[in-house]
């Protein structure tokens, strides 16, 4: 329960914004206190703010930009660049130093020549599109979040270097930044008529719909938080996001790739273009690939070699990746590539030039993950718990100094975290964190045991004023858990998780706080939805969709619901037996001796329609569904899903 306004007093007309003791509204962005000015000052003596190479690499080769910076669906915007003009000169004491220098950079939109038949278009959504030029007409690498950015993106490179026709595409890995857009690029026809190869790692179309399906409502709502897709721009918001600005919000979809990469060492040739690749799965992405090409003396790293630290585990929520390994592909591009190069570029963030400047830039990345990884583990060893490393786990000099190694997007602390748990589990070894109440229950015992809400909220305010903001946030989340009512202590945990977000030097984590601090201010702003693409729902399996379906049962619900439908895919001539026992939708392919309550009878493609939930009777007809048996029964089916909630409270009950 949130309110968005108050009325001051009871016998006003018109309800006035909140107010807050300093007589400001409520709802409006606070500024910086001198406890984080302070450290913005700190951090400025201690960077080398005086080395400017990032700022020449990041303009280098510029050819011209789009002119607005912006991107149209129909009326809506679905990216919009010039948003980002406030990021010139000195950084205001609401934004970290160090994050305002990386947003400035990555905010430099345009064409850029990274060599000659390679060209880039930056700042047109997270990611980059790159542009190989062939004999005939043009390659495309990684088109994007959306088909609107990677067209305009498109139109901008042709604008300089041509009308090139499109004669291949290829996805450097599984995550949406880098395929969603493809449409906006080649049509399905050029596609299937083989004029348009597609290439990508193995597991490719698996890792991509993997990812997002089963837990995907939670990870876009936690998306919403971590990119601050609802902050409004601006030097008291969203600022941007280290490994670029934001996302963008067109069309995604999802073209499948028509030429599978196996193997590191295999060499493809498309429109003349020679590219060998490297595999590195199991990295940044579960399906990842780095690809070099030889002619043009250039090394694209898809994401693993980028001028952040990147995220061992994305505070979003996902499966935690393996900086070990992620270290031993490094080693291994500059093993393989590391004599033969004149340049690395990847997806995001502008190319290094030079051999031995990008052999560094390779090696420094490495030392990065490595020393991570194996600082963790040999202080987990010691008996150390995430949390202690995360603290104790400082970055040799030579990574502490170099901006390309600092946590815009994947920090140190939560890096650290994620390794510990990768090897350790959620549980730190440590019995009274074995068995813990959830946040509601132990709040309310804190706040007992502190004397009450009104005494936490006011040594809390001392907490404040003293800069110690980790420590409010703290306490003060026991309070709005407790309580979530109590203004005061709302008001207090927002202009704290507020000061966190001016604090960050990383982008997601500023986004994160200051989300939470919009939310306690002006209530939920839930997700903003993209909705599941149907190229992503034609990929699932018939088995991935039972087990979509599966996740969505409601379970107390129907504990005593006993059903079994049969599933008879006409056109593939498969049959599934679904059984829902005991609160569990189960599947298999295997004959069965008994017969079903029902079978249904329809095409594969109509499975997306059952597994939406949406095959209510009349719907099932429409969609070329016939029932035999029961015709109840997908009712009873159907009449067992849970929906999942978009917009569930994350900093309240
Ligand atoms: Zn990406």
């Amino acid at each position: 329960m949130t309110e968005t306004l108050r009325t001051d007093t009871p016998t006003d007309a018109v309800p006035a914004p909140r107010r807050a003791a300093n007589g400001t509204p409520a709802t409006e962005p606070r500024p910086a206190t001198a406890a984080v000015a302070a450290q913005h000052r700190r951090l400025l003596a201690s960077l080398p703010f005086s080395d400017v190479q990032d700022l020449e690499d990041a303009k280098r080769g510029f050819l011209g930009a789009l002119e607005p910076g912006i991107v149209r669906s129909g009326d809506r915007v679905v990216w919009d660049n010039d948003a980002y003009g406030f990021l010139t000169g000195d950084a205001p004491e609401t934004v970290n130093p160090s994050l305002w220098r990386q947003s400035g950079l990555n905010a430099i939109q345009g064409l850029f020549e990274v060599t000659p038949g390679i060209y880039q278009v930056r700042g047109l959504d997270l990611s980059n599109v790159s542009f190989i030029e062939g004999d005939r007409g043009v390659l495309v690498l990684d088109p994007l979040i959306s088909a609107e950015t990677a067209e305009a993106a498109l139109g901008l490179y042709r604008r300089h270097r041509g009308d090139r026709p499109v004669t291949g595409v290829i996805y450097t890995h599984s995550h949406a930044d880098h395929f969603g857009g493809a449409r906006g690029v080649v049509s399905q026809e050029d596609v299937d008529a083989g004029r348009v190869p597609i290439l990508a790692p193995q597991g490719f179309v698996t890792e991509a719909i993997s990812e997002n399906v089963y837990a995907g409502t939670a990870m876009a709502r936690r998306a919403g938080y971590m990119y601050g897709a609802a902050l409004p721009r601006g030097p008291r918001g969203q600022v941007g996001a280290g490994l670029g600005q934001t996302t963008s919000t067109g069309t995604f979809g999802l073209l499948p790739p028509t030429l599978d990469v196996t193997t590191t060492g295999q060499e493809e040739t498309v429109d003349g273009v020679r590219m060998v690749f490297q595999m590195a799965p199991g990295t940044e992405a579960p399906a990842e690939m780095h690809v070099f090409f030889p002619e043009r003396r250039a090394l694209c790293m898809a994401e693993n070699a980028t001028h952040v630290l990147h995220n061992v585990l994305t505070i979003r929520g996902a499966q935690v990746r393996d900086a070990h390994a992620w270290a031993g592909h490094l080693t291994e591009a500059i093993d393989l590539f590391g004599n033969e190069l004149d340049l690395v570029f990847a997806s995001h963030h502008w190319p290094t030039w030079g051999r031995r400047r990008s052999v560094e830039f390779l090696a420094l990345q490495r030392d990065l993950y490595a020393y991570l990884h194996d600082q963790t583990v040999r202080m987990l060893n010691q008996g150390m718990t995430g949390a202690e490393i995360a603290e104790a786990i400082v970055l040799p000099p030579a990574l502490e100094g170099a901006w390309h190694a600092r946590g815009y997007y994947g920090s140190v602390s939560h890096n650290v975290k994620a390794i510990y748990q990768r090897y350790m589990g959620w549980y730190d070894g440590n019995p009274a964190h074995l068995w813990p109440h959830p946040p509601e229950a132990a709040g309310r015992r804190y706040v007992e045991f502190m004397g009450g809400a009104d005494a936490v909220v006011a040594k809390a305010r001392e907490s404040f004023d003293a800069g110690d903001f980790r420590w409010v946030a703290e306490v003060l989340d026991h309070v709005v858990f407790a309580q979530p009512d109590h203004d005061a202590a709302r008001e207090l945990l927002a202009d704290t998780y507020e000061q966190l977000g001016y604090g960050a030097e990383n982008g997601t984590w500023r986004c994160a706080y200051l989300s939470g601090a919009t939310e306690l201010r002006s209530g939920g702003f839930g997700t903003p939805v993209t909705p599941v693409s149907p190229d992503v729902l034609a990929q699932l399996t018939p088995e991935q969709l039972f087990d979509a379906l599966a996740i969505r049962i409601d379970g107390p619900r129907c504990w005593d619901e006993h059903l079994t439908l049969d599933v008879h895919l006409t056109d593939v001539g498969t049959r599934y037996r679904l059984s829902l026992r005991n609160g569990v939708l189960s599947h298999t392919a295997a004959a069965q001796e008994t017969d079903a309550d029902a079978v249904l009878h329809l095409p594969a493609a109509a499975l997306p329609t059952v597994a939406a939930g949406a095959a209510d009777p009349a719907g099932a007809a429409a969609a070329g569904i016939t029932v035999e048996g029961d015709p109840a029964a997908l009712g009873r089916l159907t009449a067992a899903l849970d929906a999942p909630d978009p917009d569930f409270a994350i900093v309240t009950p």
